[in-house]
């Protein structure tokens, strides 16, 4: 047990070692190990955190096992509002959960609230479907007998995710995985421990039963694998990579595990030649750089009309040439999450180099002054590449993204097309006919129209077709079905009553 959690942090309320939270206490691991988390803004080490391995992860599932039977049994309406007081607390501490989400990503302040914003809108929704568990009552072929659906949780979730919105990234799971009776271990990321550390605080402040919620720090490898081969767990939700994904879906396959799959893409922006070119700059440069272009949902393959090519490159070229990159409320976008990450850009952009690309804008990292040892990727623009080139195909999780040049809408759709993502997409157009081509027949799970690629709401269904996903939608009252088992249920009454 973590007894006097070797004090605070500078500047940010997080214990200098991040402990999990098994059955509603903070907990080293059984052997003690731990690995340093490194902030993004500097290179420095932030503080160490809790590296869990299967033993650990085994605790975890026996609390949540133990839990379940009461949590399951409080009524669905009474779990929504427990989930309403976990919200209320969020609200109350939105400025700490905040500055840990910036501390620990190097996004601006700016934008770490926003992003805690959309999560409390996420409890918030979820909480109130408590109230709306709906099943389905229907008709019968036989006399007397009444037909209908309940939910019931599937039992135990694990809950794995990603580091890029780490707060969003939580409730998006935990909220729905609670608010069906299901008890949950989430697996934190390991560059945003401290974020789903301080949901834990907030879960417990908040009055939420021991061991319905277990946050378990550590690599993926080692504390989310024996999460997944659990023969207890339920439900496996997991938000990150492709390759993982397919890792996920073929282990809990052998035991017919339910699995919930957000993976990556490699999102098309289409400008057309009657655009509004202002704004397509501008939504090109959010979908491409906000968040340091560490979304899933990123604009990363730009295809423009040729006969705008020239005009709306230049544009874009000098736009992007004015954003400023740093922490603060005034950049535009902050580092990436670690070195690694900086480095697979790096090559990336080095190998699309040698294939013949041209790199408009970019290409390096920013360090020394202002950035001391931080991980900042220069926004970047590309072009001169094919389809079939590996930077066109490879998710890069980066500020990076490379144009197209397209002959006719017709031409632009086949490019969106010709991934082996399909996560979310955009036109821009002003043309109605054109985008409601677009909307039909654009393989996405989100498509937009005259804005960005990124920016679902947290009461719709978001996901991925071809291997952006496995057909799952979280969040929206999809998720309920994810986390959820439908009963079938027959009523036979008689009819004879005195
Ligand atoms: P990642 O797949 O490397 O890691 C994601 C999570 O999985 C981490 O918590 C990690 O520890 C864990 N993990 C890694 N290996 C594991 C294993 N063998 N078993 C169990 N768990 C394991 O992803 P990343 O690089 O951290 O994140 C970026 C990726 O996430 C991108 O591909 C991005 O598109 C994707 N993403 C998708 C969505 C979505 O909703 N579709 C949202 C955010 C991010
Ligand atoms: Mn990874």
């Amino acid at each position: 047990m973590v007894g006097g959690r070797l004090g605070k942090v500078k500047d940010m309320n997080a214990p200098q070692l991040i402990p999990n939270w098994v059955d509603g206490i903070e907990c080293e691991t059984h052997d003690g190990r731990s690995f340093a988390k490194v902030n993004p803004a500097d290179g420095s080490v932030l503080f160490s955190v809790a590296r869990s391995q299967k033993t650990d992860m085994n605790f975890a599932v026996e609390s949540a096992r133990n839990s379940l039977p009461d949590w399951a049994a409080v009524p669905p309406v009474k779990r929504g509002l427990m989930l309403h007081d976990i919200v209320m607390h969020m609200i109350e501490r939105k400025d700490e959960i905040a500055e840990v989400v910036h501390k620990e990503t190097g996004k601006s302040m700016k934008d770490a609230l926003g992003e805690t914003g959309g999560a409390i809108e996420c409890g918030l929704f979820y909480a109130s479907e408590g109230q709306r568990l709906y099943g389905r009552t229907t008709t019968s072929s036989v006399a007397n007998k009444y037909a209908s659906t309940i939910r019931q949780p599937v039992g135990i979730a694990g809950l794995i995710i990603a580091a890029n919105t780490p707060i969003a990234n939580v409730a998006w799971k935990v909220f729905p995985a609670l608010v069906c009776g299901n008890t949950a271990i989430l697996k934190a990321a390991e560059d945003t421990p401290a974020t789903a550390w301080m949901f834990g605080e907030i879960a417990h402040e908040a009055g939420l039963q021991a061991g319905v919620l277990n946050i378990m720090q550590g690599y993926g490898e080692e504390a989310g694998a024996p999460l997944v081969e659990h023969p207890d767990v339920g439900v496996i939700s997991f938000t990150g990579s492709t390759e993982v994904g397919r890792l996920i879906q073929q282990k809990a396959g052998e035991r017919l595990a339910k699995v919930s799959l957000e993976l990556g893409g490699k999102n098309p922006l289409v400008v057309c030649d009657d655009a509004d070119l202002d704004n397509a700059v501008k939504q090109v440069l959010l979908s491409a750089f906000s968040n340091a272009g560490q979304r899933c949902a990123s604009g990363s393959r730009i295809i423009v009309f040729e006969s705008i090519y020239d005009q709306f490159t230049k544009k874009l070229v000098e736009r992007t040439n004015k954003l400023k990159v740093g922490i603060d409320d005034g950049h535009d976008l902050g580092p990436v999450i670690n070195e690694q990450q900086l480095q697979n850009m790096l090559q990336a952009v080095k190998k699309a180099e040698s294939d013949g690309a041209r790199v408009l804008i970019g290409g390096k990292r920013f360090s020394g002054k202002g950035y001391k040892s931080g991980f900042y990727m220069a926004p970047t623009l590309i072009d001169n590449v094919k389809p079939k080139d590996e930077i066109s195909r490879c998710e890069l999780f980066g500020p990076i993204a490379c144009l197209y040049k397209a002959k006719s809408y017709t031409q632009a759709l086949k490019m969106a097309n010709d991934s082996r993502y399909g996560l979310t997409a955009c036109i821009h157009t002003k043309d109605f006919d054109r985008a409601n081509h677009f909307i039909q027949h654009v393989q996405a799970g989100t498509v937009v129209v005259n804005a960005g690629t990124y920016g679902s709401e947290p009461h719709m269904p978001f996901g991925g077709l071809k291997q952006s996903g496995n057909s799952t939608r979280e969040p929206g009252t999809e998720a309920l079905d994810i986390y959820s088992e439908l009963k079938n249920v027959y009523i036979n009454v008689s009819s004879s009553v005195d």
